[in-house]
């Protein structure tokens, strides 16, 4: 259902740059949007109002005002995410998940795959061409690339790992994922994290490392080192690294990566000898 709402013009027409600290703020108030509004129930319409009264406040955050239409595509489904007994549960569920207009471009969602009780839940970005095509998570040359690297440190998506992404439709184009996108999928993410239990997390990629520890800092300096993960009530190490498809455009990325998954082995190694 699409509903048009408020006036507001195009910002790209208005000229609009976000600057400075009142976009970082302007910024915020849009993710907050994402996660106010599909974690409701409201109907399209109500959800319409709710993100234009928002984006209005965010645009004077940010240092402008603008009068013109602008359109919102929410749908009248329900919440994006419930509460779920199990990982088919939850693939169920997002495969017909309508919460953002992901939705409306992508062939398949990609919930995951891997062990069901794994040592590492590794978590990407957001899937591409391939991987929509497919179903599966990380598939293209990216997707063996991590295999490889995976198998570096004894882990495989096969016996001990599951290898999922924030997001769970393909943006087109292979863009980045909105803040509000992220936000709407947010909820199946933790779901998953609270049924696989992972020992550890292995983000890969800026994007989601910055998702899940709410940060801003760029991915140089999010890696290298195990951080606390507090979602879905549980504190899970966390270790960041480039996304393969980063090292395959660049080779300086390989040793910085190959150094934080020898952490991770190490890490692993210390859990394990420390468990017996
Ligand atoms: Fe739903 Fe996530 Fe797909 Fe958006 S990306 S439609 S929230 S499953």
């Amino acid at each position: 259902m699409r509903v048009r709402v408020c006036k507001s013009a195009k910002r790209e027409q208005a000229g609009f740059q976000s600057i400075g600290p009142r976009g970082l703020w302007g910024n915020s108030l849009v993710s907050l949007r994402g996660l106010f509004l599909y974690n409701t129930g409201m109907t399209a319409e109500e959800k319409a109002s709710v993100a234009c009264f928002i984006d209005v406040a965010s645009d004077m955050v940010r240092g402008g005002y603008f009068r013109g239409e602008r359109e919102y595509n929410f749908s009248d489904e329900p919440d994006a995410v419930g509460s779920f007994d199990s990982l088919d549960e939850i693939a169920a569920a997002l495969k017909n998940c309508k919460a953002c207009r992901l939705c409306e471009t992508r062939k398949n969602a990609v919930p995951g795959e891997g062990a069901q009780s794994p040592l590492v839940m590794v978590i990407g970005e957001a899937p591409g061409a391939e991987e929509d095509a497919s179903g599966r998570p990380f598939v293209g040359k990216a997707g063996q690339l991590l295999d490889k690297m995976l198998g570096s440190i004894n882990l495989s998506r096969e016996t001990n790992c599951f290898i999922a992404n924030i997001v769970k439709c393909r943006p087109p184009e292979n863009r980045d994922p909105q803040p509000d996108e992220i936000a709407a999928c947010a909820g199946f993410l933790e779901s998953q994290i609270q049924t696989l239990n992972p020992r550890f997390i292995l983000c890969v990629g800026r994007l989601s490392s910055q998702a899940l520890l709410n940060s801003t800092e760029p991915i140089g300096k999010l890696r290298g080192r195990f951080m606390d993960c507090k979602i879905a009530g549980m504190t899970i190490p966390l270790i960041a690294t480039y996304h393969p498809s980063a090292l395959l455009r660049n080779e300086d990325y390989k040793r910085p990566a190959w150094d934080d998954l020898k952490m991770l082995r190490a890490a692993l190694g210390s859990s394990e000898s420390g468990a017996t």
